[in-house]
């Protein structure tokens, strides 16, 4: 009888490319408008911001792209990540449906992240780039970077989201830890930190403003680089190696999934776990499911508009078409920090335009009723964002449940939560509630949007 639990490849197996769903898209998704001609954007107009490389890498349509050597060498230290069968928690929901997640939680940084920002920080590096600024919602992504600067000699400062920047003090020591420097947003050490702060002292912070800031700092000053860690195509394409093993592993397996889970926040460990089965779905294989789970408080793909739209609040970003609720709307300040963007990817908001994905809103409360049943059966605690995607996949094994069908689910078990014991200490004490966004705020986000002709 096979009874595996855990699928590993050997380092050899490490992909030598990320893949490029462009490559596979029936259509393109809309052009990058320049803000203030809203023309489509060229190269140059990226490079106060980003290395050339990660430009090209940006607008390519080439299906594979090659993994630097240096790149590679890292990943070894975490990749190929594990594929596990969640066999106790399929008997704890008695589902005939077969459980499969695949673990980021194993990297330095305890997430997906890493994945992209080791590239990130090479191609800075290779272009003599010493510093770079970023955002950080949960504190994930900047503790990823943080690591990958201090790898490559890179000097990172971290505009952290306020309202994480209290929840999550161990998140911030993590990022001194490796050397980066954390500033909490709306900070005054930018024009648009001050903007907001001198309309409300108190500002909670949005992913949206701290964006606002280290852009500002990166186009002011020659030196100094921004990076995104999730959103854009590049970033996307690089989470592709989770997705790849994945095949591999669940080829060893002998399974092939009819369901794909994971969360979205901008949609970059969703995209990196479903973009190459796809892709392959795209040139003709097996079409299969494909599901983004996101908080309700939060509901770009469920309830935001597919219209042109700022990446920030102070709108120094080009116009991007997206899911959005409007670049100035501020979700409440639930626990899953990493998934409080108004927006979601291009890429990922074409392919529900296509009609090649599902997009399903879950609330606080049961989205940790499942995080706490998964961590009890399998052992691993996850991440608030990460118990959107537990969520997503027990309740599609519940259907297999009712509907007597085995099908095969695979989900993104995208980083732990060891940081984010106050949630769960929350959840216990009964503190956590099911926060609702203001919908007059929502309406008038959306009011908001730049108008923008067809282009
Ligand atoms: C950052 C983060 C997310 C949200 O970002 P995506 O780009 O949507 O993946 C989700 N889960 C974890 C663990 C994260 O760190």
């Amino acid at each position: 009888m096979n009874d595996t639990v855990k699928y590993v490849l050997d380092e050899s197996r490490i992909p030598k490319h990320w893949y490029n769903l462009m490559a596979d898209l029936p259509s393109p998704p809309p052009p990058v408008l320049h803000p203030g001609t809203m023309q489509p954007i060229g190269p140059n107009d990226l490079a106060p911001l980003f290395p050339m490389a990660l430009i090209e890498q940006e607008v390519s349509t080439a299906r594979e792209i090659e993994i630097p050597g240096p790149v590679r060498e890292i990943y070894r230290q975490w990749r190929p990540s594990p594929l596990y069968r969640a066999r106790r928690l399929e008997k704890v929901l008695q589902t005939p449906a077969k459980i499969y997640y695949k673990y980021e939680g194993v990297s330095p940084a305890g997430s997906h992240k890493p994945n992209t920002a080791v590239a990130q920080a090479f191609y800075n590096r290779e272009s003599g780039i010493k510093k770079i600024t970023t955002e950080t919602g949960a504190g994930q992504w900047g503790s990823a970077l943080a690591f990958a600067g201090a790898l490559f000699g890179i000097e990172i400062k971290v505009f952290m989201v306020r309202v994480s920047y209290n929840q999550k003090p161990y998140r911030r020591a993590l990022m001194e830890t490796y050397g980066a420097q954390c500033i909490a947003s709306p900070s005054d050490q930018t024009n648009s930190g001050r903007a907001i702060l001198a309309q409300k002292k108190d500002h909670p912070g949005s992913l949206g403003i701290a964006i606002s800031e280290a852009v500002e700092v990166a186009a002011t000053h020659d030196d100094t680089k921004y990076a995104l860690g999730s959103v854009l195509n590049h970033v996307l394409t690089h989470q592709t190696v989770v997705g790849q093993e994945a095949m591999a592993q669940l080829e060893m397996a002998g399974d092939d999934p009819d369901v794909l889970v994971g969360c979205t926040g901008g949609g970059s460990n969703f995209a990196g776990l479903v973009f190459p089965f796809l892709g392959a779905q795209l040139r003709g294989g097996k079409k299969r499911r494909i599901v983004a789970i996101e908080p309700s408080a939060c509901p770009s793909l469920t309830r935001g508009k597919y219209a042109y739209d700022f990446g920030d609040t102070a709108h120094l970003t080009p116009l991007v078409k997206m899911h959005t609720l409007g670049s100035t709307f501020t979700p409440p300040g639930f626990h899953a920090g990493g998934l409080r963007y108004h927006g979601m990817s291009p890429l990922v908001s074409h392919c529900k335009q296509l009609g090649l994905l599902e997009a399903r809103a879950y609330r606080q409360k049961e989205v940790f009723d499942a995080g706490v049943q998964f961590a009890r059966a399998e052992g691993i605690l996850p991440a608030p964002e990460a118990n959107h995607a537990v969520k997503g996949a027990i309740d599609e094994a519940l259907r297999c449940k009712q509907e007597g069908k085995s099908q095969v689910i695979l989900f993104n078990l995208c980083g732990h939560g060891h940081f984010d014991m106050q949630a769960y200490m929350d959840y216990f004490s009964g503190k956590l509630v099911d926060l609702e966004y203001d919908e007059s705020e929502l309406a008038m986000a959306l009011a908001g949007l730049p108008s923008v002709k067809a282009a």
